[in-house]
C-alpha cells in the first residue's frame, strides 16, 4: 500500500474536533507544542455544530461556576458577538435551563478562529485511518497516526495523541481495550425547519395528520415523541426523535442509523401532508449518543459520579445528571446530582491503559455506561478536551513523551494558567 510520509513530526496530534478535541488542540498550542488537529469534516465541532445538536451544557452547578478554560472563553467570545446567549445562572431551573445555545455557523467559525489564533495545523477533511504501534516494556506506543487526502493516504509522527474521536478510534486501533455493548443508547437526527410558529388551525391540522399517519404505522411514535408540530417547530427539529439499536463504531451500522434518520424525518414531512415541506434541512448524520468507552487507567463508576468521589488525580470538574436515553419511546432514565455535589474526572480515565503516548477526551473517556450518559455533555468533553492537552504537554516538556508518572502540580498549574478550574 502506497501511503505518502508527510515529513511533518508533531509535539501533539488530536484526532477528532469536536468539543474535546477543539479544547486539546488550543491548549496544546497554547501550551507552545506543534500541535495538528485532524478532522474528518470541513467543520470543526462535531456534535455541536456538524450534527445540530447546539445546547453546550453545563459550565455550572449549584449556581457556581465549575467548567471554565477554554470551552467558557469560546462561549463568552460567541456571547459577546450574540450568538451564545447565556442564561441567568443565579435562577433555580430544572437542568435543561442551565445549556447555552450556540449558533452553529458562529460557533464552528469561532473554533476556525480559536485554532487559527493558537497556531494549530488545521487538518480538516482528513479522516485518521489507522495507526502505527510499536512495543516496549510491556507498553504500547503510538508511533504514527495514517490519515486519508484528496492525494491518497499519508503518515504523520508526533510525540503524543489525543483521541478525541468520539467513538475512541485510534485507541481502538492501538490496541486498547474497550467497552461497546449489545444495547447502546439511541441517536438522534436533526433537522431544521423554516418558520417558528404556525397559527393555531394549522397547527391542529398537521397535529391530526400526524395522529393519523401514526396510527396507520406510517409514523412511529419515536420519530416525534408524540410532540405536537409546535413543539418540533419549538425546538427547530432538534434532539426529538430516537433512532435505536444502531451502533456507530460500526460502519454498517452506522450507515444504516443514517437512512433510518433520514427516513423518521421523511415519515414525518409525508405525513404533514401539503405542510411537508415546512421543514427544509437535515444534518448530515445521525448523531449517536455513545459508542465505545474506552479502558483506561481508572473507570469512572456511576457511584464515583454522582457521589462526587475526589480522587488523588482529579484534574477537572464535571456536571449533568445520568441521562441514559432508552430505546423508542422507553424515555430516559435519570438519577440526579444532590445539591452541593460536583462530580470529578481523573486524569487517570483520561489515560489510556497499556499505551504509554495516548490520551482519550471526550464522550471516548473511560467509564461505565451510567457515568458515561452524564460526562459526555459538551461542557464536560471542553474540560477533559483542556485538561488531556495539559498534561499531553508537560508529558512532552518535562517527562520523555510519556503520559505517566508527569508532575500532577505542572499539569494544573498549566491549566489554571489558561483559565481552567481544577478540583
Ligand atoms: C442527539 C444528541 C443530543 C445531545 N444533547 C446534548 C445536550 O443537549 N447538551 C450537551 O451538552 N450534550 C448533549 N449531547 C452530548 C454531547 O453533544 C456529545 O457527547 C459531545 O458533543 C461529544 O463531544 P466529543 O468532542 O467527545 O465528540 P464529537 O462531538 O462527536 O466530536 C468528535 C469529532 O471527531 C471527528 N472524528 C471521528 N472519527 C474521526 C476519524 N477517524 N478521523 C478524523 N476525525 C474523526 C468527528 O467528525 C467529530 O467532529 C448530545 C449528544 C447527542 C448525540
Amino acid at each position: 500500500m502506497k501511503i505518502k510520509d508527510s515529513g511533518k513530526k508533531y509535539d501533539i496530534i488530536v484526532c477528532g474536533c469536536g468539543s474535546a478535541g477543539f479544547c486539546a488542540a488550543v491548549q496544546a498550542a497554547r501550551a507552545g507544542m506543534k500541535t495538528a488537529v485532524l478532522e474528518r469534516h470541513g467543520m470543526p465541532g462535531g456534535i455541536m455544530t456538524v450534527y445540530g445538536n447546539n445546547d453546550v451544557a453545563q459550565f455550572y452547578a449549584h449556581h457556581k461556576q465549575v467548567i471554565a478554560g477554554i470551552g467558557w472563553e469560546f462561549i463568552l467570545r460567541l456571547n459577546e458577538k450574540g450568538f451564545a446567549p447565556i442564561p441567568d445562572m443565579s435562577v433555580d431551573a430544572p437542568h435543561p435551563y442551565y445549556g447555552i445555545h450556540v449558533n452553529i455557523p458562529a460557533a464552528a467559525h469561532m473554533m476556525d478562529v480559536m485554532l487559527a489564533e493558537a497556531g494549530v495545523d488545521i487538518l480538516y477533511n482528513r479522516s485518521a485511518v489507522e495507526v502505527e504501534v510499536s512495543e516496549a516494556n510491556g507498553m504500547k506506543h503510538v508511533d504514527d497516526v495514517i490519515i486519508s487526502t484528496k492525494d491518497g493516504l499519508a503518515r504523520l509522527s508526533a510525540k503524543m495523541f489525543i483521541d478525541a474521536s468520539g467513538d475512541g478510534d485510534l485507541s481502538a486501533w492501538a490496541g486498547a481495550r474497550y467497552e461497546c455493548g449489545d444495547t447502546l443508547q439511541p441517536g438522534t437526527i436533526r433537522y431544521y425547519f423554516k418558520i417558528e410558529g404556525l397559527d393555531e388551525d394549522t397547527a391542529r391540522e398537521i397535529d391530526a395528520a400526524m395522529t393519523r399517519a401514526a396510527g396507520e404505522n406510517r409514523l412511529l411514535k419515536s420519530d416525534y415523541m408524540g410532540a405536537g408540530i409546535n413543539r418540533l417547530i419549538g425546538c427547530d427539529g432538534n434532539n426529538i426523535n430516537h433512532i435505536s439499536n444502531f451502533n456507530g463504531a460500526d460502519s454498517d451500522s452506522k450507515t444504516a442509523a443514517d437512512i433510518e434518520g433520514r427516513a423518521a424525518v421523511n415519515r414525518i414531512m409525508e405525513s404533514m401532508g401539503r405542510h411537508g415541506n415546512l421543514i427544509s434541512n437535515i444534518a448530515p448524520e445521525t448523531a449517536l449518543r455513545e459508542t465505545r468507552r474506552i479502558i483506561c487507567d481508572h473507570y469512572i463508576t456511576c457511584e464515583e459520579y454522582v457521589s462526587a468521589h475526589y480522587y488523588p488525580d482529579s484534574i477537572c470538574n464535571s456536571f449533568y445528571p445520568i441521562d441514559l436515553h432508552r430505546e423508542g419511546m422507553q424515555g430516559i432514565y435519570q438519577i440526579f446530582l444532590k445539591d452541593g455535589q460536583v462530580p470529578m474526572i481523573p486524569l487517570s480515565a483520561l489515560t489510556v491503559a497499556d499505551i504509554d503516548n495516548l490520551y482519550v477526551a471526550g464522550r471516548c473517556a473511560s467509564g461505565d455506561r451510567l457515568a458515561n450518559s452524564a460526562y459526555r455533555v459538551k461542557a464536560s468533553c471542553m474540560a477533559m478536551g483542556q485538561a488531556a492537552a495539559a498534561a499531553a504537554a508537560v508529558a512532552v516538556k518535562q517527562n520523555n513523551g510519556i503520559s505517566r508518572g508527569c508532575d500532577l502540580d505542572a499539569i494544573k498549574s498549566l491549566l489554571r494558567e489558561h483559565g481552567a478550574i481544577v478540583p
